[in-house]
Formats: C-alpha cells, sequence, structure tokens
C-alpha cells in the first residue's frame, strides 16, 4: 500500500456496505456484525443445476435495485422483456490491486464467457443484453469455469417481463453453448 493510498484510507475508510460502520479490516466485504445476520443461502438453496453444469451457488439472497423510475425493458417480438446484464468479479480492485484471499482461477474463462453470451444475445435480440458489469469481489464465481452471474431486469419489472427475457436467455445460451 503506498503512502497516496493509506492517506485515503485515512480520510475515507472503507465501511460496511451494509451498515455503514468503518470496517477494522479494511479488505473484509462486510463486517463481523452483520455477516451473521444477512440472508446467506444455505444448502439446497444456493445450488442451481443446469444441463451443463452441476451447479453453480449464490451465497447471498438480497435485493438489489435500480431508481424507482427506472424500467430495464424493451419490446421483443410484441413481448415486454426485461434487459439483463452480467456480472463479473475480478478479484481485483482498483485501489489495493490483487485480492489474494479470493483466488479464482476461472476469471479469464467467466469474462470470456459472458462477452461470448453477451454478443450472441445482442446479435439475436439487440439491446437485450446491457452492459458487464465489473466488480472487484469473487461472487462465488470460483467454483466452476463458465459462470454466468445474471442480473436479469430489476425491481421494476414485472414478472412477466422476467418470464420473457428468460425465454430469450435460454435460447442465446442455447446457441452459445451447443452450436
Ligand atoms: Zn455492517
Amino acid at each position: 500500500m503506498n503512502v497516496r493510498e493509506k492517506v485515503l484510507d485515512l480520510l475515507f475508510p472503507p465501511k460496511c456496505p451494509f451498515c455503514r460502520k468503518i470496517l477494522d479490516d479494511p479488505r473484509a466485504p462486510v463486517c463481523p456484525d452483520c455477516r451473521p445476520r444477512l440472508p446467506w443461502l444455505e444448502g439446497k438453496a444456493g445450488e442451481r443445476s443446469i444441463d451443463f453444469t452441476d451447479g453453480c451457488f449464490s451465497p447471498l439472497a438480497y435485493r438489489d435495485a435500480v431508481a424507482g423510475d427506472r424500467k430495464l425493458v424493451m419490446d421483443l417480438q410484441g413481448r415486454p422483456t426485461a434487459r439483463f446484464m452480467f456480472f463479473n468479479g475480478l478479484s481485483y480492485g482498483r485501489k489495493n490491486g490483487e485480492i489474494t484471499y479470493l483466488e479464482n482461477p476461472y476469471i479469464q474463462e467467466n469474462l470470456a464467457f459472458s462477452f461470448q453470451v453477451q454478443v450472441a444475445a445482442n446479435e439475436y435480440y439487440p439491446g437485450i443484453a446491457r452492459k458487464i458489469y465489473l466488480k472487484a469481489y469473487r461472487y462465488n464465481m470460483h467454483f466452476k469455469p463458465k459462470t454466468l452471474l445474471i442480473e436479469a431486469g430489476a425491481q421494476t419489472n414485472t414478472v412477466d417481463e422476467m418470464r420473457n427475457a428468460v425465454t430469450y436467455l435460454a435460447d442465446v445460451l442455447d446457441t452459445v453453448l451447443t452450436k
């Protein structure tokens, strides 16, 4: 850590994203008080089996949000369809560089796969795939190569818009993986 980073840490100490308390361990993603209270998905609830891999895992049941007046929706073949976004954890922070305790041998493969699916999605259904979001942490994307973390729509979408989106997403995944 260089002097500039130390000064920045002093002026703007890293905070727990949930309770906003200053973190004792600046590299910890959440504070020790919040950690046990978060809605972790345990056992089967955290597993999702799909046919080309034997499981991927989401550690936290959480609700992300966009601004209340923002709707991630488009008309696709006459059906209102939620737009989706791929999300990648890089185990790498702009400030502190590589996050060694979040080892992930599949970062390159995951990035390549999300890019491949994004390109295919927008080729077949222009506009359905939003940007690829890159974040510092790992999000359990280290268990399997070609892990996709997908944010489908947001809290402003309806269930029908979401259902429509996943049928197109399934079609794109089928195209990328089998053709
Ligand atoms: Zn906290």
